[in-house]
């Protein structure tokens, strides 16, 4: 059974997705503003583990990831260049996607930019207007939080510290100063502005994850996740939207990631004490060392970067890669052991069991290296046969399935019998000898190769 910390309900829950064996996800995305720091990638490499997890335990996963490109900051950076609004965040969202390539970030389903549904925010803002959650002030739209009542059920924000009235415009505030706020924000100069027929202005940052939420994961979904900065107000004040607006539940569960941390300070573009992945990069770091590094520390737990710590983990993936090398290059002995498919399977539980357990990284690691540590010993006593090392090699790739820290496979070279009879069938082409070519053609695919009649000559793949 898979189990979850709730911020919800601030209690570890079994995992129920709402259809058997599906799982709908939400995870709030990039503002796209600046170049993203290693700790907004923290967040998405948890996210990125969370669903990578989910699917290898035979869930199909939906997952939606927004991108902020009509906010607060976004318009003040493209304000401060002096360029247009898709211009500025043009740049940015370019290198969100190369980092989360280089960090092996498998892709959401949806990457849905904000003001490419600002028709969509206007209807659930005037369904707002009509239920009465929300009310008109100087050509802006806020959201009345005393009329929502489940209002802090997310923060458990103490609802006598509520200013109901006091409206706040700006798209981030403290816990302290919950008020109304901004739906939608009256045209103002120097601003872009989109007409709707409340009168022109651009949405607040909250309703563009409640509406593209819904849009494309349902009214209700299974998880929405992002980092515990986002608690308050931003989940709290979706939930208000979402649940005033469609009168459901939003969301079932709700996942939280921990700060990345730089000498017990968070890591923060406005304290300036933040890397960039150019700066790791720069560092002739790996990325895939970073993203170990970033997954490997719990992530409800606060993690301290230190590049020591980069090193440290570098040199883990080093110890997974030099396994796979002496798997793939030891002379072993033809034959198999049971001792070897026994911890194969003992560790692919606890690996399991681990990560079942809200994500429990430190146990799935320890299974990974107790293996390695173990099956070295056996190697070195001459107990390790050639099968053995065939199911280690797709035992260690299996974890990597989820973990994503190896690099992609290397294609192998195929072997100089297989060589040989692609050669003998490229003459048999030469000398039009069709019906040959087709008997060695298939002799191949029985033996798991593709061929591919390319102009630039013939090409293969395993199957
Ligand atoms: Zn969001």
């Amino acid at each position: 059974m898979i189990k979850f910390f709730n911020t919800l309900s601030g209690k570890i829950e079994p995992f129920k997705p709402i259809v058997s064996g599906e799982v709908k996800l939400y995870t709030c995305g990039p503002t796209v503003y600046d170049y993203p720091h290693i700790g907004n990638f923290r967040a998405y490499i948890f996210e990125d583990l969370l669903k990578r997890f989910l699917v290898f335990m035979g869930y199909k996963v939906t997952q939606v990831m927004n991108i902020t490109d009509v906010d607060d900051k976004t318009i003040r950076g493209a304000n401060a260049d002096e360029v247009e609004l898709n211009e500025f965040t043009k740049k940015f969202i370019g290198v969100f996607f190369e980092n989360i390539e280089a960090l092996n970030i498998s892709k959401a389903d949806h990457y849905p930019r904000a003001t490419e549904h600002i028709p969509e925010m206007a209807e659930m803002i005037k369904g707002l207007l009509e239920k009465g959650y929300a009310y008109k002030k100087d050509g802006s739209i806020y959201f009345s939080i005393e009329k929502f009542l489940g209002y802090g059920q997310l923060s458990n924000i103490n609802l006598e510290e509520l200013r109901p009235g006091q409206r706040i415009e700006s798209d981030e505030y403290e816990k302290e100063s919950a008020h109304d706020f901004a739906l939608w924000k009256s045209k103002k100069e120097n601003e872009p502005f989109w007409e709707t027929e409340f009168g022109p202005g651009r949405p607040g940052w909250h309703i563009e994850c409640s509406v593209m939420s819904s849009k494309y994961l349902g009214q209700t979904f299974d998880i929405h996740c992002g980092g515990v900065d986002n608690i308050f107000p931003h989940h709290e004040n979706e939930i208000a939207q979402s649940e005033a607006y469609s009168g459901k539940k939003f969301v079932n569960y709700w996942l939280h990631c921990h700060h990345l941390v730089v000498g017990g300070e968070k890591m923060a573009k406005s304290k300036g004490n933040f890397y960039t992945m150019k700066d790791i990069i720069d560092r002739n770091y790996d990325p895939l060392a970073l993203r170990l590094l970033l997954l490997s520390t719990h992530y409800r737990k606060m993690l301290n970067f230190t590049f020591e710590a980069l090193g440290q983990s570098d040199a883990s993936l080093q110890r997974i890669k030099d396994f796979l090398y002496e798997l793939r290059n030891h002379p072993f002995e033809e034959g198999e052991s049971k001792d070897v498919s026994q911890l194969i399977d003992e560790q692919m539980n606890n690996f399991k069991k681990g990560l079942s357990n809200d994500l429990n990284i430190s146990v799935a690691l320890t299974a990974i290296f107790d293996m390695i540590r173990k099956v070295n010993i056996l190697i070195s006593q001459g107990k390790v046969y050639s099968k053995d090392a065939e199911k280690l090699i797709s035992s260690i790739r299996s974890f990597d399935r989820v973990l994503a820290v190896l690099p992609e496979e290397e294609e192998e070279p195929l072997p100089p019998e297989i060589m040989k009879k692609i050669e003998e069938r490229e003459k048999a082409r030469r000398e039009n000898n069709y019906t040959l070519a087709d008997e060695i053609r298939n002799q191949l695919l029985q033996q798991g190769i593709v061929l591919e009649d390319t102009k630039d000559g013939v090409r293969w793949k395993r199957k």
